[in-house]
């Protein structure tokens, strides 16, 4: 009796790292950030602006979204391979755009890295930083969208990539 309920949990547990495999970012979304609340963002975007200066908070940087002027929202970017796009302008606020066709095929893991990107535009002021690796993986998320380095955003490289983010 005890040797099968043995099994039985070595089944669910192999069941559910599996699943858990399957997302690799789930660390991040067992744990959510209670929301702020962005009245010129679309809400879907709201954990990320959220996290964002969450993870600006934590080093060091001060930065409340709210008191800049920036709108953001989801919608069709052209042309189709663009993720996403932080345009300035002298007359209206800065307005970060996610293209909805990245957006409804993306993990949590990428949204997060391109909301990130243009924020690292609109609001660090960043540009790109297209360099890689030895073994050809960027060095930042503020890679150029055209340039060669691979992405390798996830849970194991996040905090490196945050720090250089917010450096
Ligand atoms: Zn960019």
């Amino acid at each position: 009796m005890r040797n099968l309920l043995s099994l039985v949990l070595l089944i669910y547990c192999l069941i559910s790292a599996c699943t858990k495999d399957n997302d690799t970012f789930s660390p991040i979304e067992d744990n959510p950030i209670s929301e702020g609340t962005y009245p010129n963002v679309q809400e879907e975007l709201w954990i990320y602006f959220t996290r964002f200066e969450v993870e600006a908070a934590e080093r060091g940087e001060d930065i409340d979204l709210n008191s800049l002027s920036l709108t953001a929202a989801i919608e069709e970017l052209h042309p189709d391979d663009v993720a996403g796009v932080c345009n300035y302008n002298s007359r209206n606020p800065n307005h970060i755009g996610i293209d909805e066709s990245f957006w409804n095929s993306a993990s949590s893991r990428w949204r997060e890295m391109v909301v990130f990107h243009e924020l690292g535009h609109c609001v660090l002021g960043r540009g790109h930083r297209g360099d890689s690796f030895d073994n050809g993986v960027c060095v930042s998320i503020m890679r150029s969208g055209t340039g060669t380095c691979r992405d390798a955003y996830q849970n194991s490289t996040r905090d490196y990539y945050l720090d250089e983010l917010f450096e």
